[in-house]
């Protein structure tokens, strides 16, 4: 078992400003048709703030690329932390989270992401299944009294997995079931968010998933009168694309 990163990692860390660890892999669990809880040993300094990610260096046939993934859960005492990662398409990130065993070695650098928790008097996080982990993670890092709202698209029943929250944050939640609708058509979360009440006050709204489906979310918000500024969005992935080797989405025109 190696202890020592990749030299790839240790130059990516360097660049990006983060750590590059060897973390272990302690448990790979099912959490829902959609979802595997993978949980690492390591410090990774402890990835962060809510709404960080790490990056994962996994194989892709003959070599090797990043895939990113969002922290849900930290355990500073046991140097533990816990990511969600969806396995419902196929990628070598997806094929990893499924096979990975405990024990196993992996590259991490981390942390990562400027999308974190901004003080307002409303939370709002829209995205698909991929985004729970930092919904949620960042959802526990209100401050109370405040207030958390969901708009999430699943495409199972049991990826409708839910949380604890401080008692009080208050918290209004709505799944859309995707009904067979591509993953970039932003039909289901429109319309959950259409039928959601924007509470009064300063809000802010945190957007991860897909390329196009946050594009049209976006616009969706301008319209309910949202600053544009008061929206952080991150593409996840694009539809029939896979994600460039340092992990992130195609975001060209064409
Ligand atoms: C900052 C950041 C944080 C992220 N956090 C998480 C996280 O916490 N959990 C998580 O599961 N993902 C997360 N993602 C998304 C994940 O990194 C991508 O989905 C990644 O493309 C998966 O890699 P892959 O090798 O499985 O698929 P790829 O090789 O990238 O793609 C192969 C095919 O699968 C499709 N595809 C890729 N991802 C998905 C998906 N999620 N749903 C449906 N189809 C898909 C692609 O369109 C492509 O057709 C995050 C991405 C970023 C940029």
């Amino acid at each position: 078992m190696s202890h020592t990163p990749h030299q790839s990692s240790l130059d990516l860390a360097e660049r990006v400003g983060g750590l590059a660890q060897v973390c272990q892999v302690v448990a790979n669990r099912p959490i829902s048709t959609s979802l595997r809880e993978i949980v690492l040993h390591g410090d990774v300094r402890l990835a962060g703030e809510p709404g960080n990610d790490v990056m994962v260096r996994v194989r892709s046939g003959d070599h090797h690329v990043r895939r990113r993934f969002s922290v849900r859960h930290v355990d500073p005492d046991a140097h533990r932390f816990t990511l969600w990662v969806s396995v419902d398409h196929e990628g070598p990130g997806s094929a990893w989270a499924r096979d990975v065993e405990p024990g196993a070695s992996l590259d991490v650098v981390g942390p990562r992401g400027k999308i974190t928790l901004r003080e307002a008097d409303w939370h709002l996080f829209v995205g698909d299944v991929a985004a729970l982990a930092a919904f949620y993670r960042m959802a526990e890092a209100i401050e109370t009294p405040g207030r958390a709202l969901f708009v999430v698209e699943i495409d199972h029943d049991d990826d409708a997995l839910t949380a604890r929250f401080d008692e009080g944050l208050g918290v209004t939640g709505v799944f859309v079931d995707r009904r067979g609708r591509h993953r970039d058509d932003p039909a289901g979360l429109l319309s959950g968010l259409a039928a959601l009440e924007l509470p009064e006050g300063e809000g802010e709204a945190y957007l991860f998933g897909e390329f196009h489906v946050i594009r049209a979310v976006r616009a969706a918000l301008a319209e309910r009168g949202l600053a544009d500024d008061a929206v952080r969005h991150k593409a996840y992935f694009r539809l029939g694309r896979a994600n460039a080797d340092h992990g992130e989405p195609d975001k060209r025109e064409a």
